[in-house]
């Protein structure tokens, strides 16, 4: 590359809040104890700003973003910034602003929380904003100023970062007692005069440059709403003392949303130039580019945590020089979404920890490319090649590259990925061997994970308790909850998961090819984190790993005992996956893997065998027009894992979400024998769908909704059930709660499922005779 640009900035969107160690999960959990003081709190959380700038400062970065640090959620911030405060939270709010902040966030004895969603296919959650037709905006922009002069006190260049107010709108929800059908992006007009303060507000503080994130664009958007975005900006751009405008979207291209936003007067557009976003190169070129404005490119993958490879980002940016005035540097989007430090994982082989780049690393990458832009390739030739040595080795690896799981992926054809005998002829031998009754009971697989279980767990790992006495106490769990499910009718039962501390993580440490981390934390909502296990490599399965407990729990009963797997598309959704080869490829090297699970479960007897799909829907690619491809091999893998038994082996599937109208091909196409739904908020609705698809397979919409600790009576179970009747046939109907009961207490899942089996025993004694 010889071009150069001299101004090319080196620029981040937004940097993990939590600290080297979780600092911030402590101090906020300790202030809800009552051990740590606001003081104290708003202390750490400063100290904690402070160092995540000097990181990124030391690392070279020209502009450091700030107000992206939360207490809790940037959404949430976002409502009390525009003053969307709802009515039941008011009075806390403003008792004391931080204990109303939390009680919006988590809810008190009183009040309800917000709800909380998934920020777009990010296993990020944020609280939804409510909204309706009286809603009043007033502007706080109170944390936004404290924050950036915080950055500016400290010597940075501070850029606020604030969520746009399209997305802002697109995101929220009718508020409770408003008409569901009420769209609060109708309150734009309300609401451009608040944003307008706040931005007015923080040109005052010293603000050249104000960030607006508008992720919600990159969605497929109505020409209603794209106008308004046009209008939005044409807005926000009026005022002449104000600062420049940056507008950002990332997870995906920003297809019609691009040239809108490049005809309105922003001084900047932030693109995302990584895996399916990087069709906005061509978008770009297409649209002939952004005469006048800054492009800020995002080349370097901010939710993955792989090293960047250099050479092509560098191609990339040489060719966007053509088509903006002046291209800076970033990441495809906040460093919220990958860990802190790569460099604090000691405990990983070196040879692959030079592979992973974390927010600190990625924020080093982005100063190189930076600086290469800026300078030539000539002044960064020493990390160009560091580069390619760690490119070479990932490439080169035998972790990577397993000839036997290769071949073997390689050989899988289309009869593989069938189960033999069609649904019917499989349906009838299911039922001579498992003689169930009609409206068959069972679980989703896991019961209470109690304090002993757990404590136990972390007495395992504290050497306090050893492997021999860990494992009695798991056998104990599951023979109690197996006398449990006989004692309450039950007719499939399952052992309950007690040795399961989280449904991903523990296959990912019983294949090969996964790698876990030691201190990989990624914010899941508020003050709870996750360690994704990475995929890193080929993947095996070195030996069985259910089956031992699945055949304990089987011998103990003579009902069926439901084995129990997590699907391969669940596996790769919450975990870091693998970005040199299609996602497509690594679903079925786990697929492999987890079908020798399944036919090893079903030689040691297992007449049932579930494989849970929870995330099959959120990761839906966010453009529909994607969704085909995705849910080709999505589907295709779950038939992987499970295709390869008898027609006596009944193969259940589990999927959780409250609309899943849109992959009810998709559920067709996975061909399980049995899916249990979550259904138990619109359980009509479901029955009601499936029905009008012609779902022609068994069926279980969920009759308890195991969200709420409220313990459903037999009459409202049986009232669900005789409704569900009306679309689904008998003998196609299950009768199961909607989700795992994990979460829950050993009172409530007592009461709910006895009156689960009375209720699904008074309707099948109610039925017509000539159904069997
Ligand atoms: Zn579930």
């Amino acid at each position: 590359m010889t071009s150069t640009s001299a101004a090319a900035r080196a620029i981040v969107y937004g940097y993990p809040r939590q600290g080297p160690d979780r600092e911030l999960k402590k101090a906020i959990e300790g202030y809800w104890k009552g051990r740590v003081s606001a003081d104290a709190l708003h202390r750490t959380a400063a100290e904690l700003r402070r160092q995540a700038w000097q990181q990124l400062g030391d690392a070279g970065v020209d502009e450091v973003p700030t107000g992206d640090f939360s207490l809790y959620d940037h959404v949430l911030d976002t409502s009390v910034m525009v003053g969307a405060i709802p009515a039941r939270h008011r009075e806390a709010v403003a008792a004391d602003a931080l204990d109303g902040y939390f009680a919006m966030a988590r809810g008190t004895q009183q009040v309800a929380p917000l709800e909380m969603t998934k920020w777009f296919d990010t296993n990020y959650h944020y609280l939804v904003p409510e909204l309706g037709p009286d809603t009043v905006f007033t502007a706080d922009s109170a944390k936004q100023v404290a924050e950036l002069r915080e950055a500016l006190a400290l010597g940075h260049t501070g850029r606020p970062v604030l969520v746009g107010p399209i997305t802002y709108l697109l995101l929220a929800k009718p508020a409770p007692g408003v008409a569901a059908d009420f769209r609060p992006i109708t309150l734009l007009d309300r609401l451009l005069p608040v944003y307008a303060e706040v931005l007015a507000d923080l040109k005052a503080a010293g603000a050249e440059w104000v960030q607006l994130d508008e992720p919600a664009l990159v969605q497929d958007r109505t020409p209603a709403e794209l106008s308004a975005t046009a209008r939005a900006y044409r807005d926000l751009t009026a005022p002449t003392d104000r600062p420049k405008l940056l507008v950002a979207s990332y997870f995906d291209r920003l297809g019609e949303a691009l040239p809108v936003l490049a005809g309105t007067p922003i001084e900047g557009l932030a693109l995302d130039f990584t895996g399916p976003a990087t069709a906005n190169l061509f978008d770009l070129a297409a649209a002939g580019g952004l005469p006048g404005k800054r492009l800020v490119a995002g080349v370097v993958d901010g939710r993955n945590i792989w090293i960047n490879d250099l050479a092509t980002s560098l191609s990339t940016l040489g060719t966007l020089l053509d088509l903006a005035d002046g291209v800076d540097v970033a990441a495809s989007c906040s460093l919220l979404h990958v860990p802190l430090d790569s460099r604090a994982e000691r405990d990983l082989d070196p040879q692959v920890a030079r592979w992973l780049a974390f927010a600190r690393q990625k924020a080093a990458e982005i100063t190189t490319l930076a600086r290469g832009l800026r300078q030539g390739t000539d002044a960064i030739a020493a990390e160009l090649a560091a580069n390619r040595a760690d490119l070479a080795s990932r490439a080169g690896s035998a972790l990577t590259r397993d000839p036997a799981v290769r071949a073997r992926a390689a050989a899988v054809g289309d009869a593989d990925t069938r189960r033999a005998q069609p649904y019917p002829q499989r349906a009838a031998a299911q039922r001579a061997r498992l003689g169930l009754p009609l409206l068959p009971t069972t679980t989703i697989g896991s019961f209470p994970q109690t304090t002993e279980l757990r404590t136990a767990r972390a007495d395992l790992r504290a050497g306090r308790l050893d492997a021999a006495g860990y494992e009695q106490r798991i056998a104990a769990e599951i023979r109690e909850v197996l006398a449990f499910q006989e004692k309450t009718g039950l007719d499939v039962l399952v052992h309950g998961e007690p040795e399961r501390n989280d449904m991903v993580q523990y296959f990912a440490e019983q294949l090969s090819g996964y790698l876990a981390t030691r201190y990989g934390w990624v914010q899941s909502y508020g003050t709870r984190y996750v360690r994704p296990p990475v995929l890193a490599g080929d993947i095996s399965r070195p030996e069985p790993m259910t089956v031992r407990w699945t055949s304990y729990a089987q011998a103990q009963t003579d009902r069926p005992v439901k084995g129990m797997l997590t699907g391969p598309v669940t596996m790769l959704a919450w975990s870091f996956v693998r970005d040199d080869q299609p996602l497509a490829e690594t679903a079925r090297q786990v697929a492999l893997a987890l079908r020798d699970e399944v036919n090893d479960l079903e030689a040691s007897g297992s007449s049932v065998i579930q494989v849970d799909e929870p995330a099959l829907r959120e990761t839906l690619p966010l453009r529909a027009a994607d969704r085909a491809e995705y849910l080709a091999w999505a589907t295709e893998v779950f038939r992987l894992t499970t295709s390869g038994v008898r027609a006596d082996t009944q193969i259940h599937t589990h999927m959780c979400y409250v609309e899943f109208g849109d992959i009810l091909t998709a559920l067709d196409d996975m061909d399980a024998d049995v899916s249990s739904l979550e259904a138990a908020r619109s359980h009509l609705e479901v029955a009601r769908q499936l029905a009008r698809a012609g779902y022609p397979r068994e069926v279980g919409p969920g009759v308890y909704d195991i969200h709420s600790p409220r313990v459903p009576d037999t009459d409202e179970v049986a009232a669900l059930l005789r409704r569900a009747l009306d679309g689904i046939p008998a003998e196609r109907l299950w009768v199961n709660p909607d989700c795992g009961l994990k979460t829950r207490g050993w009172t409530e899942v007592r009461a709910s499922l006895e009156h689960l089996v009375a209720a699904a025993r008074e309707v099948r004694d109610s039925l017509p005779d000539t159904t069997a």
